[in-house]
């Protein structure tokens, strides 16, 4: 009997706007519902779609708190031009709009209900389109993000004594998410990232490892700009792949944004719908009851051909190459030339291909000595 799965989306996400000219577009979630439509990955045997359903205070407060809950109720009540910097609402990241709280309770609600259907109800894979919002704070708003939908559905997770891997391949370090969890060894987080040196949030080194119980519990890649497709699969192989497997979790949650990739406006790697199939693949492969998560994606049509590539792997639906004439003509009308799903793998430039090499070598080789003897043991260590 095939998996169960679900993909959980609303067409009410529409109802909210960011701004004219902030770079996160609700429409991406429509645009990627209709791509899955149109290869008839909506509705497949086995496969349920459920709408989106907010996440209440209780669910809320088992991060968030309470001061904070209440500022973003109270500024989600109309249009009227408001900011509190202690809480980062009401800036050029994080602006303040009506139905606020109730877009942002809606993306927790549907990573919630993701995690319950994997834990609670048999399915396989469960993917929750809009969530990923991973720069929320405990107290505050960050990085286009207002609530951690990935932390609250952790939570119950952890709540029902199952061990958790986080894994996050958006272009951004997943800060919030870390912060969570940096003490524990329930939740194995691993991001692999464009590095903060110069970049949002400026965090996630290699020496960010975790502390207490939690040592050895949070690994980070950061990687040079220009870092392309056989790089990131590269780090993906390496660390990511090695620790899941090794830490065995009883449920993965993913976040799986396609800011990496290399015509996003606004991150600097050249990441193609190539590697991230191969670790959507492998990912798959390792039969870990699954939970997804969007995250972040600013040029649109990336994050409806790489969701629904995701989407079309953890269903093991095979799709065309080709992108439907249908949605061709759709995304024509919106200046986009793309006539095709998969990318060619892309290598960067020679220079800049070395550089990124070598970045990624060294961080491999340090997360491998003061990693990997936590998680895989005697295996880990280096022989030398
Ligand atoms: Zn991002």
């Amino acid at each position: 009997m095939k998996e169960r799965t679900a993909l959980i989306y609303s067409p009410d996400f529409n109802r909210f706007s960011y701004g004219e000219y902030h770079p996160f577009k609700v429409q991406r979630f429509r645009l990627t519902f209709e791509l899955m439509e149109e290869y008839g990955l909506v509705g497949l045997p086995g496969s349920d779609v459920f709408n989106c359903e907010p996440a209440d205070d209780t669910d809320l407060l088992s991060f968030h708190s309470k001061n904070y809950l209440a500022k973003l109720k109270e500024f989600s009540s109309s249009d009227e031009p408001r900011a509190d910097f202690r809480y980062g609402l009401g800036d050029a990241d994080n602006p303040v709009f009506k139905g606020l709280y109730e877009w942002a309770s809606m993306g927790a609600g549907s990573t919630m209900k993701a995690a319950l259907l994997v834990a609670d109800e048999g399915y396989r894979t469960v993917f929750s389109l809009a969530g990923g919002w991973h720069h929320a704070h405990r107290s505050r708003a960050s990085g286009f993000s207002y609530l951690n939908d990935c932390v609250i559905a952790i939570n119950r997770l952890l709540e029902r004594g199952k061990r958790v891997v986080y894994l996050d391949i958006d272009a951004h370090h997943c800060d919030g998410v870390q912060e969570a969890f940096y003490d524990t060894d329930r939740v194995l987080t691993i991001s692999i990232h464009e590095s903060g040196i110069y970049f949002f949030p400026g965090t996630g080194f290699e020496k960010e490892t975790g502390t207490g119980r939690g040592k050895g519990f949070t690994v980070n890649v950061p990687l040079m700009e220009h870092t392309d497709d056989a790089l990131f699969m590269k780090a993906f192989d390496e660390v990511a792949f090695p620790l899941i497997a090794a830490y065995d979790p009883d449920i993965m949650v993913t976040q799986i944004g396609a800011d990496t990739f290399r015509t996003d406006p606004l991150t600097r790697l050249e990441i193609t719908t190539h590697s991230y199939a191969y670790i959507m693949k492998k990912l798959k492969a390792l039969k870990i009851p699954w939970v997804a998560v969007g995250g972040g994606g600013y040029d649109n049509l990336n994050v409806a051909r790489a969701w629904t590539l995701a989407w079309s792997i953890m269903n093991d639906t095979e799709i065309s190459p080709r992108l439907p004439d249908r949605f061709v003509r759709t995304i024509r009308n919106m200046g986009y030339g793309n006539k095709m799903l998969l990318d060619a793998m892309h290598w960067a430039e020679e220079d800049d291909r070395n550089r990124a090499l070598d970045a990624v070598e060294k961080s491999i080789a340090i997360i491998k000595k003061k990693i990997f003897p936590f998680i895989i043991g005697e295996y880990g260590k280096d022989p030398g």
